[in-house]
C-alpha cells in the first residue's frame, strides 16, 4: 500500500495520528504531516486504512497499484459476452424470481 497526504486539505482534527501514529505525526498547530515515505507494510496496512477513512477531509490518498505496462483491468460488462441471456422477462421468470 502507498500513500499520500495532501496538507493542503488537512483540518488538523488529528483522527490520522490516532490510529496510525507511526505514519501521521501532528505539527505544532495540529495539521498532519506523513512520517516516511508513503509506502506502507502489510502489518500495518488496517491501521493506515483506517486513519484514511476516518479523515474528515480525505486528506489521505491511496495510490493505485496499477503500473502504466500492467494490462488493463477485466471489465465487467465486457466480460459478459451476451449481457442479452440474463434479462429478466417473463420466459425465463422462474430464474429470476418470482416475489410479490
Ligand atoms: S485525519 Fe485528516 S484532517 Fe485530521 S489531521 Fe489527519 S489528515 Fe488532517
Amino acid at each position: 500500500m502507498r500513500i499520500k497526504l495532501d496538507r493542503t486539505l488537512c483540518d488538523g482534527f488529528g483522527v490520522c495520528a490516532k490510529h496510525a501514529p507511526r505514519y501521521f505525526s501532528l505539527d505544532d498547530w495540529g495539521y498532519a504531516v506523513l512520517v516516511g515515505d508513503g509506502d506502507i507494510p502489510e502489518a500495518d496496512r488496517d491501521a493506515v486504512l483506517r486513519a484514511l477513512m476516518d479523515c474528515p477531509v480525505h486528506a489521505i490518498m491511496e495510490y493505485s497499484e496499477r503500473r502504466p505496462d500492467d494490462p488493463p483491468p477485466p471489465r465487467g460488462d465486457l466480460a459478459d459476452p451476451d449481457p442479452a441471456e440474463h434479462l429478466k422477462v417473463d420466459s425465463n421468470e422462474a430464474e429470476w424470481g418470482f416475489t410479490r
